[in-house]
């Protein structure tokens, strides 16, 4: 069905940051599936995790134990706030499942009545009828009506319109830590702290969409530990897999307690092909010094894109973003958001859209020094291009 605008363009070969088209041409893989390929195309550590696991077992379901997602789920826990974990496939199952237990907890706690979880303008949490309802984007909800209800939302960082919110009702806070798909927007500082001190205050659960955030991206393993936060209930997706496949949704034991045999399931969530390529990834991201690695990068990238801004002021309006999450605001005037895209794609760079008239940059975390100057480089070209 033809539910994406594609590029006319078909890849037909990846290796590390490079994606090779079906004429041969090569490109520099700035979108990086977005934001998923997190450890570059076809990384030999994860090729011979999933070609070993391949050759071994695919599928068993989970009626039976399977120890490779016990040690995914152990290894997520000691490097997070969370005692448990729940397998899925993608970002929006892994909000659903975070949503599901924040109904459930407040029900089997005799709350019943509190069932709305405030969410925040420019959200993205998913494609199903709840995550979509949660993201309140009117061109994502049109056509899908009733929506789920029990959604309110306020403006990102707005702490208090976030107060204000608050009933009777509420049962929780769900937030990206960054807003991704609206254009790597960052709220201001103390935000993500100062929502943990309201839930406090007002015994709710925060609940983290770091799906896109998450593993690495932001130069932490999470992003919410830029700012020292525990959060409750966290989902994660994109990165985990390194472009297999596979969600999470992590929780401390009060919320997942509730989660019983029978409450919650997945057919294919943590097969044995997705987390082992999931404990692959996180050899790699957990591996010595690779967070302080991926730190630099980006200290570096920033460098390099900052003058850039600054001498193509028509072309780029803003420079935003946390790690190797990196938005580019498009002016409009000399180029719109999808022109930019288009000619940088042409002149070999590959980002991705997203909200706000922002190109984002969201690499793999491995790229290096020559990687950010060939972008460098295009980017020049182009917005030089672009203005004349
Ligand atoms: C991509 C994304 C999702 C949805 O993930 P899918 O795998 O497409 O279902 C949810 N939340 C955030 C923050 C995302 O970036």
């Amino acid at each position: 069905m033809p539910t994406y605008a594609r590029a006319p363009i078909a890849f037909e070969r990846g290796a590390g940051a490079y994606l090779f088209d079906t004429n041969g041409r090569r490109y520099l893989d700035f979108a990086a599936g977005v934001a998923v390929v997190s450890l570059g195309h076809c990384h030999p550590h994860l090729v011979a995790a999933l070609t070993k696991q391949a050759e071994t077992l695919w599928h068993t379901s989970n009626l039976y134990r399977i120890p490779a997602q016990e040690r995914l789920a152990t290894r997520l826990v000691e490097h997070s706030f969370a005692d448990q974990v729940f397998f899925c496939n993608s970002g929006a199952e892994a909000v659903e499942c975070g949503l599901k237990i924040v109904r459930r907890y407040q029900d089997l706690s005799g709350r019943p009545h509190r069932y709305r979880v405030i969410t925040f303008a420019g959200a993205f949490h998913g494609r199903t009828l709840a995550t979509l309802a949660a993201g309140g984007q009117e061109k994502h909800l049109a056509g899908y009506d009733p929506r789920v209800e029990g959604f309110d939302q306020v403006p990102y960082g707005d702490l208090d319109a976030t107060r204000r919110a608050i009933t009777d009702e509420t049962a929780a806070i769900l937030v990206e830590p960054l807003q991704g798909e609206a254009g790597a927007r960052v709220p201001p500082p103390g935000f993500l702290r100062a929502l943990r001190k309201l839930c406090d205050e007002h015994n709710l659960v925060l609940f983290l969409d770091e799906v896109q955030t998450g593993i690495g991206r932001t130069g932490r393993l999470f992003a919410h530990e830029w700012e020292n936060v525990r959060p409750d209930l966290m989902a994660v997706a994109k990165g985990l897999g390194g472009g297999f496949p596979i969600g999470a949704c992590l929780a401390i034991e009060p919320l997942a307690a509730v989660m019983t045999a029978g409450s919650h399931g997945s057919t294919f969530g943590g097969n044995p092909l997705a987390v082992a390529v999931g404990n692959a990834v996180l050899d790699v991201v957990l591996g010595e010094g690779f967070l302080e690695q991926v730190r630099r990068t980006a200290g570096a990238l920033n460098q390099r894109l900052a003058p850039l801004a600054a001498e193509y002021p028509s072309v780029i309006a803003e420079l935003r973003g946390t790690g190797l999450l990196i938005g580019l605001r498009a002016q409009g005037a000399a180029s719109s958001q999808a022109a930019l895209i288009t000619a940088l794609r042409d002149d070999g760079l590959l980002v991705a859209p997203a909200g706000d008239n922002v190109v984002r940059l969201v690499p793999p975390l491995t790229i290096d020094e020559t990687h950010i100057e060939e972008a460098g480089v295009i980017l020049d070209r182009v917005c030089k291009r672009l203005v004349s």
